[in-house]
């Protein structure tokens, strides 16, 4: 089965795994994406399964809003099939343990 994966501006990347989306009922991430003012990047392929509108070029140049409402739709209606990762250094200074950088 195939999965897709893009880039996003800020250097993070989405990757949707079609082994699970397979047996996902809802599909919720594809109308998180196509609410109003959101980016409309994720649509249904032929087979139902969430695939790309537009190129992983385009993407990655701000197709993608980074919205987070597929991740959120996903983890709270879906399947879990979707892995949206974000370089967030702060964060993961204060979860090791350290300081807010100043
Ligand atoms: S909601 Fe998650 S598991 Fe369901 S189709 Fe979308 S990415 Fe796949
Ligand atoms: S982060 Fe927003 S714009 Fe990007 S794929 Fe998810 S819902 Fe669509």
């Amino acid at each position: 089965m195939s999965t897709v994966q893009f880039d996003v501006f800020s250097g993070g990347s989405v990757t949707i795994d079609h082994d699970i989306c397979t047996g996902c009922t809802t599909k919720a991430c594809i109308p998180a994406c196509q609410a109003p003012s959101l980016g409309s990047v994720l649509i249904a392929g032929p087979d139902g399964l969430p695939a790309l509108s537009v190129t992983p070029e385009q993407a990655k140049k701000g197709a993608c809003i980074e919205c987070l409402a597929c991740d959120l739709a996903c983890r709270s209606r879906g399947a879990g099939g979707l892995t949206f990762r974000l370089p967030m250094p702060e964060l993961d200074a204060i979860l090791a343990g350290q300081s807010w950088p100043s």
